[in-house]
């Protein structure tokens, strides 16, 4: 059973303010979800979480994630420029990024970011963009092939196609490339690699780890160099559907300390850090869509239309992604009802719910679409004019704070060039 972190007598409240649809994230539960995370690798000295700040680009969130002890995990010149705008500097931030303009180097470099090349031939365009290598660094790894887990009579609990994916080098080009960033004065060097999306299961983390521990062990034995970091990268997943079981931060932890003991430790490698990007594990289940039933319409189907579009939320209609639906008010009314939930943009996969079972709605309802925390506002984009929504944080002492305004038609227009 899904229940929102918001009542509806708090939400009647926060609607008076601010109109629906918004995004509303859950301070206490952010930081409680950062604690266990830490907690969960408080073996490792070195460990730190660099949120993977595409999933949830907003300073009133990064501040929270930054105070639990995270990094930042940035992706292109924007983003770095709000992990400055944050006041976060240095090893504070991992750079992941690919095809990357040399601008974003510059600034990456400038900021004194942790640099994660995508390619070999990443070490040359990094050394001419910013006229050196810096003493750590750190290079994506991709195996090839596909990668799978836990194998039943209903197929894999994960499957993943790393071979089709564009990220990362070859292991002989790992091996290059830490060469050439040996003779080019780099110290301490990372391996990364995110091989599989959205995960549920506690085996991911320390399947990749024991990969990724290994591979440092040969790479350090092929080149001399000190491995000073191994980036787990983001890919632990969160339970979108109400029978899905959650996974297991303290397992998944355990589970790469084991992996650690038997390969990095033999090795003499035991001050190895590990680092993680995770983006949905850490704000998925701490944000939701908050959204008004405003229409009715009975064709083939029962269609409620709702004031939130796909503009506001795409999982759904780009990857077919279920996000669960509480209306608020009858969370224990039963789901005797069948609907399509659907937006306005004219557009038939802007729907947040197809065939729903759902207690009946009426007029006026709020609706709650769930786990929207990550790659939820982030994904959004204004296709028909539609504009994006507003982002508030629920605070501990139950306050609610305006972290971002709704978009207007100025904001809209603002780009373009009239004579
Ligand atoms: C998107 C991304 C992440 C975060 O992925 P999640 O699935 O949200 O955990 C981490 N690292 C990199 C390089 C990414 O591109």
């Amino acid at each position: 059973m899904k229940r929102p972190f918001v009542t509806l007598p708090q939400l009647e409240k926060i609607v008076r303010d601010y109109p629906t649809p918004f995004h509303l994230y859950d301070e206490a539960g952010i930081r409680e979800n950062a604690r266990r995370l830490k907690a969960a690798f408080a073996w490792n000295p070195g460990f730190k979480e660099y949120f993977a700040v595409k999933a949830t680009p907003n300073p009133g969130i990064l501040k929270v994630l930054l105070n639990e002890g995270c990094g930042l995990d940035c992706s292109s010149l924007t983003e770095l420029m709000m992990a400055r705008m944050c006041g976060v500097s240095g090893h504070d931030i991992m750079f992941s990024a690919n095809n990357v303009p040399a601008g974003e180097f510059r600034l990456a470099h400038q900021l004194g970011a942790i640099i994660n090349l995508d390619d070999l031939t990443d070490v040359d365009f990094l050394r001419q963009t910013v006229g050196t290598i810096p003493e750590t660094v750190c290079c994506r790894y991709n195996p090839g092939g596909t990668f799978t887990l836990g194998a039943s009579n209903e197929g894999f609990q994960v499957m993943d196609n790393p071979g089709q994916a564009k990220y990362g080098m070859t292991r002989p080009q790992l091996t290059a490339a830490f060469r050439q960033l040996g003779e080019l004065g780099a110290k301490h060097l990372g391996i990364h690699a995110f091989l599989a999306s959205n995960t549920l299961s506690n085996d991911y983390y320390p399947a990749l780890a024991r990969i990724l521990f290994q591979t440092a062990v040969e790479l350090r034995r092929e080149t001399g160099l000190h491995i000073a970091f191994i980036n787990l990268s983001g890919g632990v997943g969160i339970p979108y559907k109400p029978d899905q079981t959650a996974n297991d931060i303290a397992v998944i932890g355990q589970g790469v300390r084991r992996a650690f003991e038997e390969v990095l430790v033999p090795a003499g490698m035991e001050d190895v850090a590990i680092f993680t990007e995770l983006g949905r594990y850490m704000l998925g289940p701490y944000g939701c869509l908050v959204t008004r039933a405003t229409h009715f319409k009975h064709t083939y189907k029962e269609y409620v239309g709702v004031d939130a579009c796909a503009a506001n939320l795409m999982r759904p209609a780009m990857y077919g992604a279920y996000h669960h639906i509480t209306v608020m008010g009858k969370e224990d009314a039963p789901c005797d009802h069948v609907y399509d939930v659907v937006g306005g943009l004219c557009e038939n996969n802007d729907k947040f719910a197809i065939d729903r079972m759902l207690p009946q709605i009426d007029l006026g309802d709020l609706l709650v679409i769930h786990d929207t925390g990550a790659h939820g506002f982030s994904m959004g984009y204004q296709y028909n004019g539609r504009l994006r929504s507003a982002e508030l944080l629920l605070r501990r002492d139950g306050s609610v704070q305006l972290i971002r305004r709704a978009e207007t038609p100025e904001d809209y227009f603002a780009t373009l060039v009239l004579d």
